[in-house]
């Protein structure tokens, strides 16, 4: 068996998942008449407290539809410098919506309010104007953001009449390591992006939510990025399972990330980024001088381990349903072995 540490995308679908796909009720979503997919949005908009949802086919889809959706040509959209919006979707807001992304920092107590409120455009004949402010949490950095700090900047959003979209592609992750209801962060803005396929273990699919209003304008957009899917209630049936079974699992993929960090600490010169352990991610710095990062790739593989390669000289190890602790266990005990025979 393969212990696959590159993402939480890796997940497979359960076997009751399979079940319900083979058994869902489908119709023609673009239509309206899936009712396994509106079963689902209705599910997601009660379980996160907004008026609408809508099933898309991915993460990226859904926030480049939240930009499409809020946004004019030649908006600003202020965004996190470390976020997936930026950081992870090939350039799409400057493809798809013609925005201009523009950065504010997020420290590790969160977004500088006071930073932040100098960064929104006034009226001047030279400024674009702000047309959406993004914030992430989870964020891509492992970290969560405190409600305080999200309630801070949705404040300061609404007080200039600036809408907010949540990427919280990992945000039942998020409300777990904070100890409060998804809802409460769902709610820090206006509009919310949520994934399936990660921890979650749905095999397709993300939803976006928001007001009435919004999703019926970003179901049109949906339409025109060629995101309006037929009989999806094949897909929605696993989103289903998602949402009322695998939420409460997220438990032990963030222990077991932290007994993760733990075990990496026994490696000589393996420096975990304690700070960022928050959820599932487990990021760590391990020198060249120990192992090179295509020795440790390539040795791993050969035992049956898949990692990803350093970002930014870091390596990010994932724990999700397919990861155990025996599982662990295997992987620090091939590390050291790795790491012995380098030098
Ligand atoms: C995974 C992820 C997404 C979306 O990814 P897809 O692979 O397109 O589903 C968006 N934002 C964050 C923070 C993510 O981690």
């Amino acid at each position: 068996m393969l212990i696959d540490l590159r993402s939480d995308t890796v997940t497979q679908p359960t076997q009751t998942m399979r079940t319900a796909m083979a058994n869902a009720t489908v119709g023609d979503d673009v239509y309206g008449d899936d009712p396994t997919v509106n079963q689902l949005e209705r599910l997601a908009a009660e379980l996160l407290g907004k008026e609408a949802a809508l099933f898309v086919p991915s993460g990226t889809f859904g926030n480049q539809l939240a930009i499409m959706t809020h946004t004019q040509r030649g908006n600003e959209v202020l965004v996190g410098d470390d976020c997936h919006i930026l950081m992870h979707e090939v350039g799409a807001a400057a493809v798809l919506s013609g925005v201009q992304i523009r950065t504010f920092p997020v420290l590790n107590d969160g977004v500088d309010v006071e930073k932040l409120a100098l960064m929104l455009r006034g009226e001047d004949i030279h400024f674009p104007d702000t047309g959406l402010i993004c914030m992430e949490n989870a964020q891509s950095s492992g970290k969560t953001v405190s409600l305080a700090n999200m309630a801070a900047v949705y404040s300061l959003a609404q007080s200039q009449n600036i809408p907010i979209h949540i990427d919280g592609a990992r945000i039942f992750n998020a409300a777990l390591a904070l100890g409060v209801d998804a809802k409460k962060i769902a709610a820090q803005g206006d509009s919310v992006n949520v994934c399936l396929s990660k921890g979650l273990c749905a095999p397709v699919g993300s939803l976006l939510l928001g007001t009435e209003k919004f999703i019926k304008k970003a179901r049109k957009n949906r339409k025109l990025m060629g995101g309006g899917l037929r009989q999806a209630g094949i897909l929605a049936a696993a989103g289903i399972i998602s949402l009322t079974e695998m939420i409460s699992r997220l438990e032990e993929d963030h222990r077991n990330a932290r007994y993760l960090a733990t075990r990496l600490e026994e490696i000589d010169s393996c420096s975990v980024l304690r700070n960022r352990l928050d959820i599932n991610m487990v990021f760590f710095t391990l020198p060249e001088s120990v192992i090179t990062e295509s020795a440790l790739i390539e040795g791993l593989l050969k035992k049956n381990i898949k990692i990803s390669g350093t970002e930014n000289g870091e390596y990010r190890f994932v724990t999700n349903h397919g990861v155990n602790s025996d599982d662990i266990d295997w992987v620090i005990e091939s590390m050291k072995t790795l790491v012995s025979h380098y030098s």
